[in-house]
């Protein structure tokens, strides 16, 4: 398994990988290149990555693909937007947060840089979803929306719980994302409440849900959606990050 946490801050970083961890990058990972990068905001990039082992992959609206960070076997991981197998390129749409070998990368990264992934791979199965579509999720989600944004014939409407609500519209703007509901972030989770109420309003309507991003949102979602009768065949759930907690997969 790929160990995904980030190497103590305090420990120098050893100067190559050794044997045993090129052997395993070698194995699993694969190379690519960032065609392009466009930034939209201060805080989200859109990132082309194209390459030969891009092309033929089967690839479906939820899976997730694993980025090297460069040291040793640590990745961080996205959702592509869409995949285009057959010129061999991909989409994602990265949030720096703040700190952590995945912000950090985004926020360096230039076209032309060469990255290696692991995937794609399956993460939330979204194949064939039923309708009409909750997606809940946050900044970390928002690729995952743009996905499903281009499903056809997809009923599907999204909120979001973000920190700076002005710059999470302009994004989602510009990713053909309008209509989109965003709540901002109150102290102490209580804006989850009005979360809540909203998505528990679709339960009768016969909705299906798909809960995503901060883990304690979508547990506090998930019980508010089966309290207000909605079963489990029509809630999916995946933890996109959650406080502490480093690269989750
Ligand atoms: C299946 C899957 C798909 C994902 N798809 C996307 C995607 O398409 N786009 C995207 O931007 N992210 C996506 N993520 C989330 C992303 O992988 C995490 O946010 C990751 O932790 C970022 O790595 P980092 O190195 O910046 O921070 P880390 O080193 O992993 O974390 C450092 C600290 O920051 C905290 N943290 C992590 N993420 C956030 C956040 N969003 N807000 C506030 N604090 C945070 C951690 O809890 C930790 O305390 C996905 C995650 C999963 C599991």
């Amino acid at each position: 398994m790929i160990d995904q946490t980030e190497r103590s801050q305090d420990v120098p970083p050893a100067a190559q990988p050794g044997y045993v961890t090129r052997t395993l990058l070698r194995w699993m990972m694969r190379p690519a290149r960032i065609a392009a990068v466009e930034v939209l905001s201060p805080r989200f990039r859109l990132v082309d990555l194209e390459g030969e082992a891009l092309k033929g992959v089967a690839w479906s609206v939820g899976q997730k693909l694993q980025i090297s960070m460069g040291t040793g076997l640590t990745t961080r991981t996205y959702t592509p937007t869409w995949w285009d197998g057959e010129r061999g390129k991909t989409r994602l749409l990265v949030f720096a947060h703040g700190e952590g070998p995945g912000s950090r990368w985004s926020e360096g990264m230039r076209e032309g840089d060469a990255c290696q992934f692991f995937g794609p791979r399956r993460s939330l199965d979204l194949a064939g979803p039923a309708a009409p579509l909750v997606l809940f999720g946050d900044e970390t989600s928002f690729a995952l929306a743009a996905a499903l944004r281009a499903t056809p014939g997809l009923d599907a409407s999204y909120l979001f719980e973000t920190t700076d609500v002005t710059q999470s519209r302009s994004v989602l703007e510009a990713t053909g994302l309008i209509g989109a509901s965003l709540i901002a972030r109150a102290a102490g989770d209580a804006h989850l409440t009005a979360i809540a109420a909203e998505m528990s309003s679709r339960v009768a309507r016969g909705a299906h849900f798909v809960l995503t991003g901060k883990a304690q949102s979508i547990q506090h979602l998930s019980r508010a959606l089966k309290a207000a009768g909605a079963g489990s065949s029509r809630i999916k759930a995946k933890a996109y990050w959650a406080p502490g907690k480093t690269g989750l997969d």
